[in-house]
């Protein structure tokens, strides 16, 4: 006979199958006895509800019972019945129970009391057993989820952008190197540089950190193409927003402007958000209240206003602010925080770089929405962003969500060959290496545009995890790269 046999705790709860014998397995939460009977909160993950097992200590054996302790994994055969107690419409009596794998209490990390996002980042391995961690990556699972659902169902193909490339786009250099050479004695040139062309692509390779430019190669094929893939920056900020690998989401459409983009971007996190609203009630509501209890040690003045379901009800319900970049730097500038010398970086002048204080400033306090801000600076922008009438600005789109500062980050590129040259000769992009890339505007080039979505801060919005580390199951930050 197949091992299992089992039926998952989600499955019980929808079908309240009173009368029936069912195997369920899973692992203890808590058990609870008295003289008569034990009690046994078992969770298999399937769902947020632990269920409720009942051990009669006549019909389970002592020993049997004993190693039933937190953590321990149980195989249980029982009857469906209508519940005693409160809050549980059924429970399971055990005929028998056995234990699958046991969990030394005395050796056990996770103990049945509140244990702090920190620790519980050190044994990440287990966090996942907490309710917590179990919603989070359950929320997580469904967002991809409705990350596909949502393109596949408008027409875009999914497209597997190369994880390993040999250009650093971005030209930001804050890439991880791939290599085979023995990097204790590398070959050299007889410059004494590091000889490269004896290395396994016969040149210098690296992680990626966007797959925007090969995204443009099929849009320019498929029309509508979206990756979602991993990405590597080894970027040292120590923030709640930055992870050295983190998963992005990046459309590209042939035939879209500006507008086209900012409304599809608009569109995609509403409907994401939606979907986690429809299909992740309890898991939400569990956030919620996690959430409510971790803004109870702060000061008044820094809780949100909204629990964490309104507030998603809010952005989904509400139109995003569309304003300019300049608009934006009128406003800061005349923002109290910047009067009274309250941000670090102070806005003085047009071209200033926004920094997160200053996003979460239009976001949180002036606006009080989610704000896609449009047209910034050209030299604080990429090369590839298409440039507008005015000489001074890009098509560029940033989206600042509350309590996150940048979740989107996206531009219509540049489609005009004569224009994308100069300005690559401006800053210096290598053009000769970048032949593949500028043979989409020799050949066949259309408007087009795209952006990017930071899965895991998309996650960190929708569960309201405060840090980046703990929505990702195994986080790599600087200095971190256990488990
Ligand atoms: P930031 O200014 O916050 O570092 P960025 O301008 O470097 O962001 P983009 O290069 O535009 O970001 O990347 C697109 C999106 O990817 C961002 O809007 C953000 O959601 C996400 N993202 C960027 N860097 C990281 C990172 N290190 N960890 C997690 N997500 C990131
Ligand atoms: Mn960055």
């Amino acid at each position: 006979m197949a091992f299992n046999k089992r039926v998952k705790i989600k499955t019980i709860l929808e079908q309240n199958p009173i009368g029936q014998e069912i195997t369920l397995m899973g692992w203890v939460r808590t058990k609870r006895s008295n003289k008569n009977v034990s009690f046994i909160a078992l969770n298999d993950g399937s769902v947020i509800t632990n269920y409720q097992v009942v051990a009669d200590p006549n019909l389970i054996a002592e020993e049997i019972l004993k190693k039933c302790t937190t953590g321990a994994c149980l195989k249980i055969t029982g009857n469906v019945v209508e519940s005693q107690g409160a809050g549980q419409s059924s429970e399971l009596n055990a005929k028998t129970i056995e234990v699958l794998g046991e969990a030394d209490p005395e050796k056990y990390p996770l103990q049945p009391k509140k244990h702090s996002l920190e620790f519980l980042r050190e044994i990440a391995h287990l966090r996942m057993r907490t309710n917590t961690f179990s919603a989070v990556f359950r929320v997580r699972h469904a967002l991809a989820f409705a990350v596909h659902k949502y393109f596949n169902d408008k027409g875009f193909f999914y497209i597997h952008t190369p994880i390993i490339t040999a250009s650093d786009a971005e030209g930001a250099g804050e890439t991880f190197k791939v290599t085979t050479l023995d990097i204790s004695k590398p070959p050299r040139t007889p410059e004494g540089e590091v000889d490269f062309k004896q290395d396994f692509f016969e040149r210098e390779a690296n992680l990626t950190v966007s797959g925007q430019l090969e995204g443009e190669l099929a849009a320019m094929a498929l029309s509508e193409i979206y990756t979602f893939g991993p990405t590597f920056r080894a970027e040292n900020s120590n923030t709640t927003r930055h992870l050295a690998e983190f998963w992005m989401i990046e459309p590209e459409m042939a035939f879209y402007d500006a507008e086209d983009n900012a409304d599809l971007a608009e569109d995609f996190l509403k409907y994401l958000i939606s979907y986690a609203l429809e299909h992740c009630q309890e898991d939400l509501k569990f956030l919620q209240s996690r959430l409510e209890e971790e803004e109870k040690s702060k000061p008044a003045d820094q809780r949100s206003e909204m629990g964490l379901l309104d507030k998603l009800r809010f952005v989904v319900d509400n139109e995003f602010v569309r304003i300019t970049y300049t608009e934006a730097i009128d406003i800061l500038r005349n923002s109290n925080p910047n009067k009274k010398k309250k941000f670090q970086y102070l806005i003085e002048s047009w071209g200033a770089d926004l920094q997160s204080e200053h996003e979460r400033y239009l976001v949180e306090k002036h606006f009080k929405k989610p704000v896609i801000l449009t047209d910034y600076p050209k030299e604080i922008k990429s090369f590839y962003m298409r440039q507008n009438e005015d000489g001074k600005t890009v098509a560029a789109m940033d989206i600042l969500f509350p309590g996150i500062g940048e979740i989107i980050g996206g531009s219509q590129r540049e489609e005009r060959l004569d224009l994308l040259l100069k300005r690559m000769e401006e800053l210096h992009i290598p053009i000769e290496e970048m032949w593949w890339f500028l043979d989409t505007r020799r050949f066949g080039s259309t408007p087009h545009a795209g952006f990017g979505l930071g899965f895991e801060r998309m996650v960190q919005f929708v569960t309201g995890m405060g840090n980046i580390r703990d929505v990702i199951a195994f986080p790599r930050t600087p200095g971190n790269a256990e488990f």
